[in-house]
């Protein structure tokens, strides 16, 4: 009898997934508004997400605003934040791993549409 093909099973390849985000994963996350750093959070499913490799959240033990890191190609990095920040609101802290592991709070700096006050 031949050796079957090893395809992996679904667990085998749930692992290596796991593995996969085990290895993006940062040593710690920084809260955006009060910059505590905490290392309990979980990798979110990033399902869709073009260009993104990984995506990690966490609620700040601090504050308790909720914290998420995006890791990928810094454009499609930029999107997700951009996107999750309509979807969430102002509540959720984001923030992206930078190459040497940084995290990098993200801070829309002032680029709201100035006035559009027509009452
Ligand atoms: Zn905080």
């Amino acid at each position: 009898m031949g050796e079957a093909k090893r395809r992996g099973t679904p667990q085998q390849r749930a692992e290596q997934a796991r593995a996969r985000l085990e290895a993006l994963r940062p040593a710690q996350l920084v809260c955006g508004a009060c910059k505590t750093a905490f290392t309990t959070f979980d990798a979110l499913p990033a399902p869709g997400m073009r260009g993104i490799d990984a995506v990690f959240g966490g609620q700040c033990p601090n504050c308790g605003n909720d914290v998420v890191v995006f890791k990928g190609e810094p454009q499609a990095v930029a999107d997700a934040m951009l996107a999750y920040e309509k979807m969430m609101g102002a509540d959720a802290k984001l923030g992206y791993q930078s190459r040497d592991g940084r995290h990098v709070p993200f801070e829309p700096g002032g680029e709201k549409t100035p006035g559009e006050s027509d009452k």
